[in-house]
């Protein structure tokens, strides 16, 4: 078996392990592992933008506000405190190293406005493709660095455990030919930065990789996972059969398209903030309209320069024969973002020796019950600073690869067996949850497990069915008609599930 070895291994190579790997190779070597391209990542799919309190009536309190508000009393304040003031500065590194935000007449970056935003705070890059150009000026900035070796198309399968049960590796799989498992030691710390868990549900924004191996890593490693029940749905994807859920951002509707049913109804009419409601409120009423038959679709024909505006999902809308300056957009929900993730302090380390998170697969207490919009790529870079921060400290405490434990590997999911958790999960952990379809969705996962104990989607779709069926109540992203209410008792409860409470 190939063994390589590095001071620091790096699995995933969207936002957060990239900047992770930038700034480590300062530190050390770093071997950068991804199981697709870079191209395939959330990151570089990010729509909408990122956000940080740089406008002249903004501040970071003002940022922290709307953060906290979003996530629905179980956003950890100090945390959320520490990302809003970094947000600044870490935009103007991306802007530094040659992230082309969009400017004004004025020439300075221009801000806009998202849902739930109380300021106009949120930067973009391309218009809509802030993600393909943030990831394009970071994978750049990557290149040619001697101290950083990327290996692309290897899926990690397992973390190696010393007796201590520190974490002082991976092993991976080569998903091409010849298919071969390699064995990655770490001198100072594995950092996971594996993203979501979109395809563990049948309409996902999130791209084929985010079937959320990162959160079944961590469980068999004995981490402490949190909050997992909360999945936010993006309430407009492209829903055109046959075609992927694209998404299709709520910055049109804050440019000005309305959501309207086939019987031409205005489906946000009478609702306070009409089309901008928070992301779960618009899911819930598209989700309504869908089950009583009603096709759903976005309206943007009063937009002016839409295809100027909204370039990507011009173009992607006028692949799949839709017009939108003609045409209406059919749209329906998808399963987007995953708030809970493994427990994690700001600079990504984990309750496991040696082994960090950060970015999507992590839960600091940024999120809460419901992400505020564009908050995800910025946790992703200051997940990163404060992680090579931490790391000139911790990396002093270097180890050995002494008496390694290999724990029993995961073995890759089939599409089959992927199509089924997919399938369960949208009836079971969907928009709307009920004690019933939640224990139904777990039965079912139970009896596939058994023809597939290895199963990294299988192990991740439990634990999540477990967190919602754990939280009585309907908080944020997390909506179970049997307990339609919040209960404020459940303020600042966390789910936390791990292999040893099992
Ligand atoms: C369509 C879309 C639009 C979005 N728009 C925005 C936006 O406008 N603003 C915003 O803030 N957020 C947005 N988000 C969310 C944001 O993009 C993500 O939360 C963020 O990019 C996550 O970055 P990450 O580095 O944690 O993970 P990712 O970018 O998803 O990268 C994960 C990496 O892990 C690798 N990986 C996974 N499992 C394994 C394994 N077992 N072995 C090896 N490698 C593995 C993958 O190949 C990939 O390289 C959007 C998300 C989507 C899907």
């Amino acid at each position: 078996m190939m063994v390589l070895d590095a001071d620091f291994i790096i699995v995933g190579s969207g936002l957060a392990g990239s900047v992770a790997a930038y700034l480590l190779s300062d530190q050390g070597n770093v071997l950068l592992l991804s199981k697709a391209l870079p191209i395939e990542s959330n990151s570089f799919a990010a729509q909408g933008g990122i956000a940080a309190a740089i406008g002249p009536d903004d501040g970071a309190k003002l940022h922290a506000k709307d953060t906290l508000e979003a996530g629905a009393e179980l956003c950890d304040s100090e945390v959320v405190a520490y990302l809003t003031e970094m947000a600044p500065k870490l935009v103007y590194w991306l802007r530094d190293i040659g992230v082309p935000f969009d400017k004004n007449s004025r020439g300075e970056i221009s801000l806009g406005l998202e849902g739930a935003h109380s300021r106009r705070r949120i930067l973009h890059a391309g218009g809509d493709a802030t993600g393909r150009k943030i990831m394009e000026t970071v994978t750049a900035a990557l290149e040619n660095n001697p101290r950083i070796q990327r290996v692309a198309n290897v899926q990690v399968l397992s973390l190696i455990q010393n007796q201590g049960k520190r974490v002082i590796g991976a092993l991976g799989q080569l998903n091409q030919e010849p298919f071969e498992h390699i064995k990655f030691y770490a001198r100072h710390a594995v950092i996971l930065a594996t993203g979501g868990i979109g395809q563990l549900f049948q309409r996902t924004t999130n791209p084929s990789g985010a079937t959320g191996d990162g959160i079944a890593l961590a469980y068999h490693a004995g981490a402490s996972l949190r909050d997992l029940e909360f999945v936010q749905f993006h309430p407009t994807t492209l829903d055109v059969e046959g075609y992927p859920a694209f998404l299709i951002s709520e910055a049109v509707r804050g440019a000005g398209a309305t959501l309207v049913n086939h019987l031409g109804e205005a489906i946000m009419e009478g609702y306070p903030q009409g089309d901008l409601e928070p992301r779960d409120v618009v899911a819930r009423a598209i989700y309504s309209n869908l089950q009583q038959g009603n096709r759903v679709y976005l309206d943007c024909r009063a937009i002016q320069d839409f295809a100027t505006k909204f370039p990507t999902i011009f173009e992607q809308c006028i692949l799949y024969g839709i017009n939108p300056t003609e045409n209406l957009i059919p749209v329906s929900p998808a399963a987007h973002f995953m708030m809970g993730g493994i427990v994690a302090e700001i600079n990504g380390k984990t309750d496991v020796s040696g082994l960090y998170a950060i970015g999507e697969v992590a839960s600091t207490g940024v999120h809460g019950a419901n992400r505020l919009a564009s908050n995800s790529l910025l946790e992703c870079l200051v997940m990163a600073f404060a992680l090579a921060e931490h790391m000139d400290f911790e990396r002093q405490n270097e180890h050995n690869f002494e008496e390694p434990n290999l724990s029993v590997p995961l073995i890759p999911d089939s599409q089959e067996v992927l199509e089924i958790v997919k399938t369960v999960m949208w009836e079971a952990a969907g928009i709307v949850r009920d004690k019933h379809a939640i224990k139904n969705g777990l039965n079912k996962l139970t009896i596939v497990q058994q023809h597939n104990p290895y199963s990294p989607a299988i192990c991740a779709a439990r634990l999540v069915l477990q967190s919602a069926l754990s939280r009585q109540e309907s908080r944020g992203a997390h909506f179970r008609s049997d307990f339609p209410k919040l209960d404020p008792r459940l303020d600042h409860v966390f789910t936390v599930v791990s292999f040893e409470l099992e």
